[in-house]
């Protein structure tokens, strides 16, 4: 009799795989067993030689809706004789590799049960199955058995403990199985919460992966008031809309945006906007929405809440979003007029992410719930690295067993909280997958100064090396693509990042691989920074940098003049080829000279005005040898005069024809068909659709869809470069 060995590797556990294994073998009149070990799922079968082929094409062709199977490895066994099909104990075995589903939004089965006044769950916020659910926020460690997740403090009823022991049962090992009669529950009616946001009250509400605060996204006096009591001025809420049907009305939905708004990951989705809500997203041309995932959002919509609710993370400014009750309490009181708190505990906090379509299809912004931990490529590296990232929207990788999993966002490493976060994250990381100490390279910024620099020299590890911020940002486009030996012209473009020459860099263009490395070959030209930091919240600070170096330019503002001595006398001044720097000077230019309140708000402010205005003639921006030179575009800009909108315009045409001169001549020189883009600036869609259009057919444009072009992607990048 034949009998086979499959080994299945991949997002393989708690998402119901052994189950369905077990129909499957069934259905075939197989025989033999599956089990779960450290690499995956391990499988053996025996039987007819015609029912295993199809057994194994079902295997590969329909598994569980939430698995992602990575590779099926089939063997000739030995047959052993075995009588049925059965599912084994797990098996541990080497350190492990299997990956850790991220969290899953409420199937349609629990949904549908979830609704019916007859079934056991009716109305229960905490309803679950293997194919949906909470998974990484509820894991506390490996394996994924119900006494290591969050859920080990509610024993199983009667109903709950038959259905996790039944094979042919959707919730057989769904280790977060829960029911009203045993387990956990929310402290204030859904009902009440509903009623508490229609009435124009603010709400602060458990989910997933952290607290979100949720108020009525039509009621001008809510929105204002939950920007006031949180300090976020002008930043953009997202907003949950009820359905997709609620969802069209705010954005426009192709395609590619409903199948992200959809996707299991269920992320904030960017898409023009088609309505102006009141302050919810000032000056931004994009809406961020998302759709209902846990089990309580559709219980809040069907219990009459408003259909388009602000859901924002729940901290002050640009903390870490809470996710311990005791904290959010402290943390939300006088934001929050009311508490909705569930008594399931978040095992870690991970926020939404969010992502968009692009001119080159999708991208994630921000990789966080629903992404997280997932793997998001390959590393041909044998040991262990651990790439910390840079300071700003700090996420952090690791790479173990040839595989890169890219942690959740952290954010801004300035908050004694994010500082935290980061602790446990490193920790959980090298916890969550047994990394051995002594063979581990630990990566970090070159950047002296920064905290993840500081922390990463305190992490035990064998070894430690410093990759350059831009190169990183270049390799995390390669490491998606696996590409390790592609020549490419990269274009880095950012706001902030530490030089090879102790400068601030920003406005890069690379040449080599991630295996030979990146060697600068052209940049922005050098202006002044008068202040560092300081500038980057001062766009007419920033300008004086830039305009000391042009004739007769000059701005009507304090801050300008101020700067101005500041540059001319050296006083914490510093030299910089950012380009995110010149995004700023010529918005100020063009009118916004107030201080940001948001990392990026000049740049976003200039691209909204650019979309009003028709194509234009852009302003001069030549390469002068290995430099772009900013000065005859500054002078043009400063003779204009024109109205906001025209002088948005003929920027962002004057940096894309600049993108493409550059990248052509470069390309040409070094015998390369290859760009490639990344760096926050690329978030930028206009940017990216002018340069889409001026690029010659002859050229390949390759950017980031995985990983965030913004400093969110930086520690895959610096994870990549290191393995050579
Ligand atoms: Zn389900
Ligand atoms: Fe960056």
């Amino acid at each position: 009799m034949p009998a086979r060995s499959v080994r299945v590797s991949g997002v393989v556990q708690g998402v119901g795989f052994r189950p369905f294994v077990y129909r499957l073998a069934r259905l075939h009149g197989l025989s033999g067993w599956v089990l779960n070990q450290e690499a995956g799922v391990e499988i053996h079968i025996e039987g007819d030689v015609r029912a295993i082929q199809l057994f194994l094409a079902e295997l590969a062709n329909t598994p569980p809706p939430a698995a992602r199977i990575a590779a099926v490895e089939v063997t000739e066994a030995q047959p052993a004789g075995l009588s049925g099909f059965s599912i084994r104990e797990s098996r541990r075995g080497g350190a492990p590799t299997a990956r850790i589903s991220p969290d899953l939004p409420v199937c349609d089965s629990c949904l549908a049960e979830m609704r019916d006044p007859g079934d056991p769950r009716h109305g229960y916020p905490y309803i679950n199955c293997t194919n949906c659910g909470p998974r990484y926020t509820v894991i506390e460690r490996l394996p994924y058995d119900r006494p290591f997740t969050t859920m080990r403090a509610w024993p199983m009823d009667e109903l709950c403990s038959r259905q996790y022991h039944d094979p042919a049962d959707r919730r057989f090992h769904a280790q977060p199985i829960a029911c009203p009669a045993c387990g956990p529950r929310y402290a204030l009616s859904i009902a009440e919460a509903a009623a508490l946001l229609n009435a124009g009250q603010i709400l602060a509400m458990k989910g997933v992966g952290g607290y979100h605060l949720a108020c009525d996204a039509t009621n001008a006096a809510a929105v204002n008031a939950l920007r006031e009591r949180k300090f976020r001025k002008e930043k953009p809420f997202a907003v949950m809309a009820r359905d997709l049907a609620a969802a069209r009305t705010l954005i426009d939905i192709s395609a590619e945006v409903e199948a992200l708004l959809t996707s299991p990951a269920r992320p904030i989705v960017l898409a023009p906007k088609r309505v102006e809500l009141a302050d919810v997203a000032p000056d931004n041309r994009e809406l961020g929405v998302m759709l209902p995932y846990a089990p309580l959002h559709h219980l809040l919509f069907d219990s009459g809440a408003p259909s388009v609710l602000v859901m924002t993370s729940a901290n002050r400014s640009s903390e870490p979003i809470a996710y311990q009750d005791d904290d959010a309490q402290l943390r939300l009181s006088g934001i929050a007029d009311a508490f909705l708190i569930g008594e399931r505990p978040i095992a870690r906090r991970v926020d939404d992410s969010v992502a968009r379509d692009g001119p080159f299809g999708p991208v994630i912004l921000r990789r966080s719930r629903g992404y997280a931990p997932a793997a998001v490529c390959r590393l041909p590296h044998e040991g262990p690295i651990l790439a910390v990232g840079p300071d700003l929207k700090n996420s952090i990788t690791l790479a173990a067993g040839g595989l890169a999993f890219v942690s959740q966002h952290i954010g801004d490493l300035e908050h004694y909280e994010s500082l935290q976060a980061f602790d446990e994250t490193v920790a959980d990381l090298l916890t969550m997958y047994e990394i051995d100490r002594d063979s581990l390279l630990v990566v970090h910024d070159l950047h002296p100064q920064y905290a993840s620099t500081l922390k990463a020299l305190r992490i035990p590890a064998a070894r430690r090396r410093g990759v350059q911020h831009h190169r990183a940002h270049i390799a995390s486009v390669m490491a998606e693509r696996e590409a390790w030996d592609e020549r490419v012209v990269g274009v880095s473009f950012d706001g902030t990042g530490y030089g090879d020459d102790g400068a601030i860099w920003g406005g890069e263009f690379f040449v080599g691989s991630t295996r030979e490395g990146f060697a600068r070959a052209m940049h922005l030209r050098e202006a002044l920074l008068p202040g560092g930091d300081a500038a980057a919240r001062h766009p007419a600070q920033c300008a004086a940098g830039f305009l000391m170096q042009v004739d007769g330019a000059a701005l009507d503002h304090p801050r300008f003049h101020q700067a101005l001595r500041l540059a001319q006398s050296g006083v914490r001044t510093f030299r910089t080829t950012s380009m995110g720097r010149l995004f700023d000077t010529v918005a100020a230019m063009a009118g916004f000279t107030r201080e940001v309140t948001f990392e990026g708000q000049a740049a976003i402010w200039l691209e909204h005005a650019a979309g009003a205005s028709p194509t234009r003639t852009p302003y001069p921006f030549p390469i002068d040898g290995a430099e772009l030179d900013f000065r005859p575009l500054l002078a043009a800009i400063a003779t204009d005069r024109g109205d906001p909108a025209r002088i948005a315009r003929s920027f962002h045409q004057a940096v894309a024809e600049a993108v493409v001169r550059a990248a052509c001549q470069l390309c040409e020189a070094h015998s390369i068909p290859t760009v490639v883009l990344s760096g926050g600036v690329f978030q930028n869609t206009l940017l990216l659709e002018l340069i889409q259009r001026a690029m010659p057919p002859s050229l390949r444009v390759w950017t980031n869809s995985a990983a965030p072009p913004n400093d969110g992607g930086v520690s895959l990048g610096q994870a990549a470069l290191a393995c050579f």
